[in-house]
């Protein structure tokens, strides 16, 4: 297992280049790349004392710093790390007048280790593990964090109409969509797993803040949003040390920090849904926001010509199969954006979009199987195409 991890780390640090592309200015890699150095400065102290210390465990893989002399576009050093967590590539990247120090990557990757050990559904020591495991028995008592991040799942189910789903735990492990146990489930198993989907049989004891699922294998997955959510606590962490300006990539969930120095705003490529990890479709101009996108392109098998991706339908025991290859929602927290990115594929191009005019604090993007990118109005001025296969629609009239 360990193995497979450090063999899918060294295939994602050969993505190096190409993630950096998607995260900053396209086309400039190469003189980045070149001014790659370890020891432009000395190490800033940011302010951490001695006895802090942060015990990132020996089982999580990560790189070492790397550091970049910016100075002729940011005036900045930018200061990188990656590492593998919550099954998912991450990369930080710091822009400040000095070297970020190990100790502040130490913090970020403990932080994530914690929230992993506190969400996954998959770990047996987890809350969320002991709230699936009492399911049926007995309401579990929660950390503020868990309880937190249960309210926001549920309000997204609540946006959805059911088409998000806390809950859906049973039909994720069913399909297995990213595991080696990846397979189309028989329609009696659909049809059982189907039956355990309700978020309305979660039951929030706000005294006592506990958790209690009302029926028996009834199982809690937060994995549509949880990723969000870890990243707003990181940018928390980079604000509270002093950083202005940074970029935090969860596996596809960008967050940006301030604005990029010398510059009104970070370019942030969007993911071609049809191309390989480094094909973008264009750029979206950023400032302090988050971009999540999800897609058919993230985790699928393919059987009889017949793609099964992670996004599932609870109503139909299904993956999602729509007009929509992929989905972007910018918004401020990166939560909402994961919640609202998964809500709003299952809803649809018609009801999504609707929905996300609705609201002027979020902007979304939509690209069609089509080859067509619709997006809200608010990204007019952000969007740059930069590739001639697709059509520039706007607002979807
Ligand atoms: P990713 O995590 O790959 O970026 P998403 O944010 O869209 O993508 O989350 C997908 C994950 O969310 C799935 O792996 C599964 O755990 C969970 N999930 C899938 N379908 C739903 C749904 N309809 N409602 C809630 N969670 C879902
Ligand atoms: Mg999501």
């Amino acid at each position: 297992m360990k193995r497979k991890i450090a063999i899918l780390f060294v295939s994602v640090l050969l993505l190096f280049t190409a993630c950096q592309s998607q995260e900053s200015e396209t086309g400039d890699n190469s003189t980045d790349e070149a001014n790659t150095s370890t020891d432009v400065v000395t190490e800033a102290t940011m302010a951490y004392t001695d006895d802090e210390n942060f015990d990132v465990p020996a089982d999580v893989v990560r790189s070492e710093s790397t550091v970049i002399d910016d100075s002729n576009k940011t005036g900045r050093l930018i200061t990188s790390q990656e590492s593998y967590q919550i099954g998912t590539y991450i990369k930080i990247s710091i822009y400040d007048d000095y070297q970020a120090p190990d100790k502040f990557f130490d913090e970020i990757f403990y932080t994530i280790d914690n929230y992993e050990k506190m969400i996954s559904k998959n770990i047996v020591t987890s809350e969320v593990d002991k709230i699936n495991e009492m399911a049926g028995v007995e309401p579990v008592a929660v950390s503020d964090d868990l309880w937190e991040l249960i309210q926001y799942g549920l309000e997204y189910s609540e946006i959805s109409g059911g088409k998000f789903d806390i809950t859906i735990g049973p039909l994720v492990d069913l399909w297995g969509i990213g595991t080696d146990e990846a397979h189309i489930p028989t329609s009696d198993e659909i049809q059982e797993a189907m039956s355990l989907i309700d978020y309305h049989n979660v039951v929030l004891d706000e005294t006592n803040q506990t958790v209690y699922l009302t029926h028996e294998d009834m199982k809690l997955d937060l994995g549509a949003i949880a990723k969000g959510y870890i990243a707003d606590a990181i940018k928390a962490v980079i604000l509270n040390r002093g950083f202005d300006a940074a970029i935090i990539n969860l596996g596809g969930n960008v967050l940006t920090v301030g604005t990029k120095p010398n510059s009104d705003s970070w370019a942030v490529g969007v993911r071609d849904p049809n191309g390989g990890q480094s094909d973008i479709v264009g750029i979206l101009n950023l400032k302090d926001n988050s971009i999540v996108s999800s897609g058919v392109y993230e985790r699928f098998f393919i059987e009889d010509n017949v793609r099964y991706h992670h996004i599932l339908n609870p109503y139909t025991g299904y993956p999602e199969q729509n007009d929509l290859a992929a989905i972007s929602i910018i918004s401020e927290k990166s939560v909402d954006g994961d919640g609202l990115s998964t809500s709003l594929f299952v809803m649809g191009l018609e009801d999504g979009f609707a929905y996300a005019q609705s609201r002027d604090d979020i902007e979304v993007m939509f690209i069609t199987y089509d080859n067509k990118i619709y997006y809200t109005d608010g990204l007019e001025d952000k969007f740059i195409l930069t590739n001639t296969l697709y059509d520039n629609v706007g607002a979807l009239e």
